[in-house]
């Protein structure tokens, strides 16, 4: 392996290190001992023309000999890729990644592509507030509903029963643990393509997108394990939260049971409540109103933080907003370590 490579590996294992250590930093999370890592599959290329270069397209060779091939260094015979078609002609090469998966090696090459005016312009939609539960699990204030479970295929099932049977360390076994790896591979990727497709709809054209800081781990954890792990549910959460038009309301609001006219707080409602009756006679169906009002919380906070001191005027302030900046005080939050009250309310 050329000394390029090596020293982009410990590069990159320097560069996890730091953030890691960052992140202690700013979460006070503990990480544990680091642990010794047997093998290592991806290598980064990280300089176009030197690392790796491809041989066709802006060499003007897309048909010739070195049709679909890619050199990279170390390698001296050019390297067969599949899916180069996918790459426009006008796009720039930039850095890639070689990396080692259980279904094939894979070359992650990054492109820049001439900005597409059709894409820029698209029309601009309202905000939007999200609710996140766990059988249709996302309802949107505007009334649609994304279904993001992705089963587990039975063959996992089948292959899991499979590798218990089998002698450990035998030619057999591990034959089987590759098709399980396999298996898992396909099945994380039919989740990454369900976030993005979902994550794509909901965020395009949208200034601010409202929804609540849920406890996934927990989630992960306990009553609802099986179908949270089943979802597309921890990569979405992962892509929502790093969009900077996103905002996060505490997890401890009562999006389901805070009304959004009057601002009174229902304790009545229970998990099989599926739509919600207030006092004052506004009904609706449960998830959606939870999602109007985690728009409505996101909308007050947005205001109160673009406006400075002073929240909403007097004049223009509802009862939903008194009623939000009343909770926003009183330290009505459940104290850490016991949660299991608030969490249960944003689920269902
Ligand atoms: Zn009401």
């Amino acid at each position: 392996m050329p000394a390029k490579f090596i020293q982009a590996v410990y590069s990159s294992l320097k560069q996890d290190m730091a953030a890691l250590a960052a992140k202690r930093e700013k979460t006070g999370k503990k990480n544990g001992k680091l642990k010794f890592r047997s093998g290592y599959n991806a290598i980064e290329l990280n300089q176009y023309g030197n690392t790796h270069r491809i041989l066709f397209g802006n060499d003007g060779n897309r048909n010739g000999k070195y049709r679909n091939t890619v050199h990279i260094a170390g390698i001296k015979r050019p390297i067969r890729v599949f899916g180069m078609e996918q790459i426009p002609g006008d796009a720039e090469y930039a850095n890639a990644k070689l990396m080692k998966r259980p279904s094939g090696i894979y070359l992650l090459l990054t492109c820049y592509v001439p900005r597409d005016a059709k894409r820029d312009g698209k029309e601009e939609k309202p905000p939007i507030g999200l609710d996140f539960g766990i059988k249709t699990t996302i309802t949107t204030s505007e009334g649609d509903k994304y279904d993001i479970s992705v089963r587990e295929p039975e063959r996992l099932k089948g292959l899991q029963k499979k590798l218990a049977r089998q002698k450990k360390g035998s030619r057999g076994w591990y034959d089987t643990k590759h098709l399980i790896r396999r298996e898992y591979e396909k099945l994380c990727n039919k989740r990454r393509a369900k976030a993005n497709q979902v994550y794509h709809d909901i965020v395009t054209g949208r200034k601010l997108i409202v929804m609540q800081d849920e406890n996934i781990k927990g989630w992960h954890k306990g009553l609802f394990g099986r179908q949270v792990q089943n979802s597309a549910l921890g990569t979405l959460n992962a892509k929502l939260s790093a969009n900077p038009n996103v905002l996060v309301v505490d997890r401890f609001f009562p999006s389901t049971r805070m009304c959004l006219r009057c601002g009174v707080i229902n304790e009545g409602i229970t998990l099989s409540d599926r739509i919600f009756t207030c006092r004052c006679g506004y009904t609706e169906e449960r998830d959606m109103k939870a999602a109007k009002t985690l728009l409505l919380a996101g909308k007050h906070k947005r205001s109160c933080t673009l406006a400075g001191r002073k929240c909403p005027p007097e004049e223009r302030k509802s009862d939903f907003d008194t009623s939000y900046e009343i909770w926003e005080h009183s330290a009505r939050r459940p104290e850490k370590g016991k949660s299991p009250e608030a969490p249960s309310s944003s689920i269902s």
